[in-house]
């Protein structure tokens, strides 16, 4: 520790700290305009001036660091005065309304605490510097006071250098990386410039266009399996704006386009908050207590006239973990039946598998923070920076400026290419042979952790003996990559470690996924990679919550917890007080399975469109029609209720109510209610309740708050005994944490694996999909999303970020442009052996030839016509990732 005087007053501080900081911890508000938490400190304000005893002249605080024996003061007459005159020189500038409109910008507010009038600034802007073509961002640079922390945050922060700083002196500007327009720069508009603006030279839109928000509410983001928080501005019960939270032990003060703004789908015109009974094929507006009855009804009548099989219920990955735990147990104690499952199915479910086979817990090994830890970073069959761009720009971060190696393995030039070291750029569906090829070389070239080894892994032998057929020779020519790529991956990944995967559905949406999983999983055991800081297998899981419903038992094998149906039975029947089903229990495949053959009569799906978002949509549609009833719980009147409810649930949005959810780091975080629930909709746990209820099965559902409800998980389920709402209030809590004690786990495995000390390697043989290439579809689609939307679009497609990128494209190569002679913007047949899409063509140098890469979220385009029936063999997730298609040119249609 060191000493200092500050202001008169004996202080003590650890070394390194900024003067700033410093007067910060003992409540000492320095003021500044260009100093962020976010940023390494520069100065250019210079509104942050202290005297240092013994100095001639003032120093900036934020880049001096305290020092023993410092007597500092901060608000000297002579300092205050420069501060008064500089803030009174930027002002001469600075358009006088944006003073008066925007009271509470820091500028502003500085301006107004030394004195400053709206006589002292510059009459009006005469609006040559505003630049209006960004959807979401509104650019006027006569606000701008050269700060230059928005040039700042773009580099350090997000990472993509769009601000730039032309000319010099007096005529020293900010532009744009198009030099011209903003809305034609690099921008992946997160807003983080906007968000540190201190004037509203850069301003959200959502803003400009209503008022300044009046209370704050920091809950969590409603996409992706990140789990970033925010905080939401509320004024006259409506959200205004999004913030990102600074403390945020993920995105740490910083969120991406859909977190910052894609939240108007909360007030959508069209968003359903009556519940409603399709009568004589029209949806009719009815009571609650009659949509309820009129549900549990036929949930008996099914009940009584096919057996309790004939039942199921889907949950839903936007909904809690309290939410999903209700869900689940409804299926097992109100329907009586194992059928019960998620979206987690089509998506990670192949991971969860893999990890829990091989390791004994099937969850990611390692923690978001673990990117800034690791030496080398392997992606996988991911896209982070426009699936997960918080972590996308951490890794990008982490390569650009610590160094870290990054190794791509994709079929597409995804962007973290740019950075990385190697690309293994493979034909879709070669996972399996390429990672044993990386495993082959390790093991050739003796680059084996033998401690490791000898320690806590089995298999050796069989593992090395399986995989003399996969030598990178031996499998270029199957994954079109070549040997002397495959080599120099393996022994990065060996060698400069800590090595750390993380792998995406890329991997996972294939018939070999969960084998695909388990290669990795193989890989980071013979190099001793895991269980330590910068290592492990990392699947980055997609919806906000998908690990929740996962964990919380919407599967029909799996109790909450992730244990077996079997070995959960005694302690789950004490709890519940009634028997656990003893039958097998069909995942959402298979549901659709005995829907079509007349077995399955009813469903609940809770927050998912299943018609839309399931691969090879035909056969979705003859299951649904099978059904005799089908209940939707969802915001909005998605494909699957449109065309095959029978009721609909109005359900409250992730930003109208309590709960919790769990990110793809096994962090449970809590949920707030951000606004009163739009119309008559209600939380899903509350209809589950009010169902369990009219149902007969009150009893085991009487909660009055989610708070309740996660007790009860607590009890079900030991390792997340220790997580408590209270303890969670601040900051998330990793499982698992068994105790009230314990801080939570950032790292499993460290010592042993979940159920035993030892790990064992599994050989993996590779067995190609079905799905190839012929004469009539030469090409291989690969399906995915993209930045600016979300899944089924539901709620991306009603928000104002949706507006950069309104529609599906279908990514072709130049070269396959050129030999099916198809332009750009160009909407074309695409038609598989299961169905055909329209879609407009981007011809982009991402893809390669032969290869077509589209995204799904549009449901007019209504892409999953066309994907296969194929399935993992393990979990039956569908293949999504490889499809034979062609691509038909339309007509050219001559208007009279
Ligand atoms: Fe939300 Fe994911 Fe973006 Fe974070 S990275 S703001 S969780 S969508």
């Amino acid at each position: 520790m060191l000493k200092a005087i500050i202001n008169g007053e004996h202080h003590e501080f650890t070394e390194g700290v900024s003067i700033l900081n410093a007067c910060r911890s003992i409540g000492i508000e320095v003021p500044h305009l260009c100093d962020d938490e976010r940023l390494k400190a520069c100065g250019a304000c210079r509104m942050c001036l202290v005297h240092i005893k013994g100095m001639t002249y003032e120093i900036v605080s934020c880049m001096n660091e305290i020092a023993d024996g410092m007597e500092i003061d901060t608000h000297t007459r002579t300092i205050e005065d420069a501060r008064r005159m500089n803030l009174k020189m930027l002002a001469r500038k600075y358009p006088a309304e944006a003073f008066a409109k925007f009271p509470d910008k820091p500028f502003h507010r500085l301006a107004r605490d030394y004195g400053l009038e709206e006589v002292d600034f510059a009459t009006s802007c005469n609006g040559s510097q505003i630049d209006d073509s960004h959807p979401l961002i509104r650019v006027d640079m006569s606000r701008c006071i050269d700060c230059y922390a928005c040039v700042r945050i773009c580099d350090e922060v997000q990472g993509q250098f769009v601000w730039q700083v032309v000319d010099r002196g007096e005529s020293t500007r900010i532009v744009p990386d198009s030099f011209g327009r903003f809305g034609d720069s690099s921008c992946v508009s997160c807003g983080a410039c906007s968000d540190v603006c201190p004037t509203g030279a850069l301003e959200d839109r959502t803003l400009l266009e209503g008022a300044e928000p009046v209370n704050w509410t920091k809950t969590v983001c409603p996409y992706c399996g990140t789990g970033c928080e925010m905080n939401v501005g509320v004024r006259n019960g409506e959200m205004v704006q999004i913030k990102p939270t600074m403390e945020a032990p993920v995105s740490h003060g910083h969120l991406c386009v859909k977190g910052r703004y894609a939240f108007d789908f909360v007030s959508a015109r069209d968003r359903v908050t009556e519940p409603m009974i399709r009568k004589n094929d029209e949806w009719v507006t009815v009571a609650w207590d009659e949509a309820i009855a009129f549900a549990a009804d036929e949930f008996k009548r099914i009940r009584r006239q096919y057996g309790k099989e004939a039942a199921a219920v889907l949950g839903s990955a936007r909904a809690t973990n309290e939410e999903n735990y209700l869900a689940q147990k409804f299926a097992r104690v109100v329907l009586e039946t194992n059928n019960v499952d998620c979206c987690a199915r089509v998506c990670h479910t192949p991971s969860a598998a893999a990890l829990k086979l091989m390791l004994g817990t099937g969850a990611a090994t390692n923690s978001f923070n673990d990117i800034e830890n690791a030496r080398t970073i392997m992606i996988c069959g991911a896209n982070p920076t426009e699936n997960h761009p918080i972590l996308g720009e951490r890794i990008k971060q982490a390569a650009y400026r610590n160094g870290t190696k990054l190794i791509v393995v994709d079929p597409r030039k995804i962007e973290l290419v740019k950075y990385a070291a190697i690309h293994l750029q493979m034909r879709p569906g070669t996972n399996v042979p390429l990672f044993n090829a990386l495993a082959y070389t390790i093991i050739e070239e003796g680059l084996c952790d033998g401690e490791f080894l000898k320690l806590r892994v089995d298999g050796f032998e069989e593992f090395a003996k399986l995989l003399r057929d996969y030598s990178p020779e031996e499998v270029a020519p199957i994954c079109g990559v070549n040997a002397e790529e495959i080599r120099p991956a393996a022994r990065l990944y060996a060698t400069n470690k800590p090595s750390m995967c993380v792998h995406g559905l890329g991997m996972t949406e294939h018939i070999q996924g969960t084998e695909s999983v388990m290669c990795l999983i193989n890989l980071a055991l013979i190099t001793g990679n895991l269980g330590l800081p910068g290592t492990g297998v990392n699947p980055l899981r997609g919806q906000n919550n998908v690990q929740g419903s996962a964990q919380m038992g919407c599967d029909p094998g799996i109790l909450t917890g992730s244990i077996s149906v079997d070995e959960g039975r005694e302690h789950f029947e004490n709890v519940w007080q009634t028997e656990v089903p003893k039958g097998k229990g069909l995942n959402v495949l298979q549901m659709m399975d005995a829907a079509k053959a007349g077995k399955l009569k009813a469903i609940w799906v809770i927050g998912y469109d299943v018609f839309l978002s399931n691969a090879n949509a035909s056969a979705t549609e003859r299951a649904f029609s099978e059904m005799e009833l089908v209940i939707i719980s969802d915001m909005f009147m998605n494909e699957t209720a449109r065309k095959f409810g029978n009721v609909f649930f109005p359900v409250a949005s992730s930003f109208e109510k309590d709960g919790t959810f769990m990110n793809g780091e096994r962090r449970v975080q809590l949920l707030r209610r951000v606004i009163e629930s739009n119309g008559n909709s209600r939380t899903d746990w509350e209809i589950i309740c009010g169902l369990a209820d009219a149902m007969g099965k009150g009893e085991q559902f009487r909660f009055d708050s989610t708070k309740e409800i996660w007790d009860e998980i607590r009890t079900v389920w030991p390792s997340s005994a220790g997580i408590t709402y209270e303890r969670i209030n601040n900051a998330g809590l990793q499982w698992p944490c068994p105790d009230e004690t314990l801080s939570g786990t950032e790292i499993l495995h460290s010592t042993s694996f979940a159920k035993r000390k030892r790990a064992r390697l599994r050989g993996i043989k590779y067995r190609p999909t079905s799905e190839k290439v012929s004469e009539e579809f030469p090409l291989l689609l690969i399906t995915g999303r993209n930045l600016y939307q979300f899944n089924a679009g539901t709620m991306t497609r009603r928000s104002a970020s949706s507006k950069i990128r309104p529609t599906d494209t279908l990514d072709i190569s130049h070269a396959d442009a050129r030999a099916l002679s198809v332009a750009n913007g160009e909407i074309v047949r695409l038609r598989s052996n299961y169905g055909e899409a329209y879609l407009p063509v981007r011809i982009s140098p991402t893809v390669n030839r032969g290869e077509l890469f589209a995204t799904f979220h549009d449901s007019e385009i209504f892409l999953n016509r066309l994907t296969s029936p194929h399935r993992d063999r393990y979990v039956q997730a569908p293949e999504y990732k490889v499809t034979a298609v062609t691509i038909e040119k339309l007509p050219e249609i001559n208007v009279v």
